[in-house]
């Protein structure tokens, strides 16, 4: 298990900073966002530091993916929401805040004020397919 000293989720793991969890397992966390977006906004961690998902294990994205639908069905009951966003901001462009990767689940209501949906471009000229060879090709030399 990494801990980086000055991360607050690594803080929040080992109890230096309190929070309010909801579910904890040898591998992950998820807590009470302190700031929600929405109420039963919540946050799933990886015990384990990582600055963000590419740096992730697959045996713990996988171990935390295995979370989530018993968490959106968890927050949907104890909320009423019908509906949830479940993000995560990875990088500062992105809008990622604390370089501890996480998993927001945000339940949303109708007529919320929340912003969604994305905005949206267009292709380039050449289409679509250069983007999706690169991709492609960055995945095979991996
Ligand atoms: P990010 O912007 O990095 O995707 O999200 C970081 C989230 O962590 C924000 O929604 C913010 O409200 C939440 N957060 C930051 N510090 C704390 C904290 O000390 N405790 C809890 N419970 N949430 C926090
Ligand atoms: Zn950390």
């Amino acid at each position: 298990m990494v801990s980086e000293p000055s991360c607050i989720f690594c803080k929040i793991v080992a109890g230096i900073i309190p929070s309010l969890k909801v579910l904890e397992t040898d591998h992950a966390l998820a807590f009470l966002d302190v700031n929600p977006v929405n109420l039963g906004h919540i946050l799933v961690v990886p015990k384990s530091h990582h600055a963000n998902l590419a740096e992730l294990s697959e045996a713990v994205a996988a171990h935390i993916g295995s979370l989530l639908p018993k968490l959106c069905r968890a927050v949907q009951s104890a909320t009423g929401a019908a509906a949830l966003n479940v993000v995560i901001n990875n990088g500062r462009d992105a809008g990622q805040t604390v370089d501890h990767g996480h998993w927001h689940l945000i339940p949303r209501y109708p007529g919320d004020a929340v912003h969604w949906p994305w905005t949206h471009v267009a292709y380039p000229p050449e289409g679509p397919d250069p983007l999706r060879e690169r991709i492609a090709s960055a995945l095979a030399s991996e």
